[in-house]
């Protein structure tokens, strides 16, 4: 009696089975397992694992390739931020490069470029980021830089100042000069 009332349960379990549903659920998520293996290996441009040295990158900023991607204009000139709705968020994105692989679609203007290092030996890159009508150190609300890469600007812009790559100007002070000269 028992095998009798089973049989057609496993029937009718069978039957399901064998409907479209489960084969559809199967199917996605081998589907979604094959695209994160193929995404595991990682583009080319997307690969950060290398680390460019310097002089590479001083190199780099004289070439032609560089004249013909950035022209004289600064490197952050053409970035624009994606961002929802009608105003930008006060502060970019705290990384573009997450397990040393660029994580997002709009990666900022240093980021993007894996051959603009910021180092106090790369006064020319510096330069694009300060001012040249007050000297300060651009905000990463105007070049779009992610926060890690604007810190290491910060650290950088400090560095070349401390050891005189970068010159600066010393705010202006009035002096009673009547104290001097007597
Ligand atoms: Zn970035």
């Amino acid at each position: 009696m028992s095998l009798i009332r089973l049989k057609p349960f496993l029937q009718s379990s069978f039957s399901i089975r064998t409907i479209s549903t489960t084969k559809l659920c199967t199917e996605k998520s081998t589907e979604k397992k094959s695209t994160t293996n193929t995404n595991e290996p990682v583009g080319i441009s997307k690969d950060r694992s290398q680390v460019i040295p310097v002089e590479t990158s001083i190199k780099y900023l004289k070439s032609n390739a560089y004249k013909e991607t950035y022209g004289e204009q600064p490197v952050w000139t053409q970035y624009r931020r994606n961002f929802k709705g009608a105003f930008a968020p006060k502060k970019t994105r705290k990384t573009c490069i997450r397990n040393k692989v660029i994580s997002t679609g709009n990666p900022c203007p240093i980021c993007r470029d894996e051959y603009l290092v910021l180092s106090e030996n790369n006064p020319e890159l510096l330069q694009q980021f300060i001012c040249p009508h007050t000297g300060t150190i651009l905000s990463y609300q105007k070049t779009g830089l992610c926060q890690k890469k604007h810190f290491e600007l910060l650290v950088s812009v400090q560095r070349a100042r401390d050891r005189g790559i970068l010159t600066f100007d010393v705010p202006f002070r009035n002096y009673d000069y009547s104290l001097y000269y007597k």
